[in-house]
């Protein structure tokens, strides 16, 4: 039987990833209801339901939404309320954070979330205290940890496959942690190479993709990510660095295709079925 695949979609605003956070003149937060429609048809079409992570923020503007995606069958899960990186936040306003954006997808879907993923992937053992605040707030599973070292982000040592993270070592499995981390895919081949979404999805092709997703499920499941903006042509375009104009905008047009491709080749569902939590 073909492993199952986590697929998931950070639901933010176009503006909320780091890089381009400081370059926006007009942060036009409706354009959040277009860009989400394409993806919404494309899991339609493929039958296919995934975990969205939802910004607060998003939630409290945009309800409606919200309860939109859930009613097609897919999992709401908290992306934190406003795209502030832990180590930005600290950890008490980071526990009001998460205490704001569990009412509110609580009001929507009538049920608390269970899956969190950290703006940023920003989970390291600098914020490890961010497991307690996840596990007194009702969460049982996390996917913020990005084994391998970027200049962004990123835990190197950590674990690839499924673990518990140890209140000490977040890279270190503990049999007895209480919240389950699905680390963002990295395929191990030669050198760690991350194939789980973002930028690394819209730049890969789709037959080297498809060939490291399949290395991957010899072993584990793969957990997919990507933002609604990554397969939309209306993303805005910013007077940006060269590198970070690379890095926001390269693949946006063939990753509608790209997606497609996988959604044909691999089983998926939401984080929480494949975690069978
Ligand atoms: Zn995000």
């Amino acid at each position: 039987m073909q492993v199952k695949n986590a697929l998931t979609i950070d639901l933010e605003y176009w503006h909320s990833p780091e890089l381009i956070r400081g370059f926006v003149p007009e942060k036009r937060d409706d354009l959040i209801i277009e860009m989400a429609t394409p993806i919404l048809r494309l899991l339609d079409e493929f039958g296919v339901s995934a975990t969205f992570f939802v910004l607060g923020a998003v939630a409290e503007k945009y309800p409606a939404l919200v309860a939109e995606i859930h009613s097609r069958g897919h999992e709401i899960a908290s992306h934190a309320y406003s795209h502030r990186t832990l180590h930005e936040l600290g950890r008490d306003r980071f526990e009001d954070e998460v205490h704001r954006s569990v009412r509110l997808l609580r009001e929507i879907t009538g049920e608390p979330p269970i899956g969190f993923r950290a703006p940023s992937f920003s989970i390291d053992n600098t914020t490890r205290w961010a497991f307690d605040v996840l596990e007194r707030h009702g969460f049982r599973y996390d996917s913020s940890i990005f084994p391998v070292e970027t200049h962004l982000y990123g835990v190197r040592d950590a674990p690839l496959g499924i673990y518990r993270p140890s209140a000490e070592n977040v890279a270190e499995n503990d049999p007895n942690g209480r919240i389950i981390e699905f680390p963002l895919t990295i395929l191990e081949y030669a050198r760690k190479v991350p194939i789980s979404g973002g930028f690394y999805l819209r730049v890969l092709p789709l037959n080297v993709l498809k060939r490291m997703i399949k290395r991957v499920n010899e072993e584990r499941p793969a957990v997919i990510y990507l933002h609604p903006w990554e397969i939309c042509p209306l993303m805005p375009r910013l007077k940006l660095s060269l590198s970070s104009r690379f890095i926001t905008y390269h693949g946006i047009k063939s990753t509608r295709e790209k997606l497609e491709g996988l959604l044909a080749s691999f089983s998926f569902a939401p984080a929480r079925e494949v975690l069978e939590l």
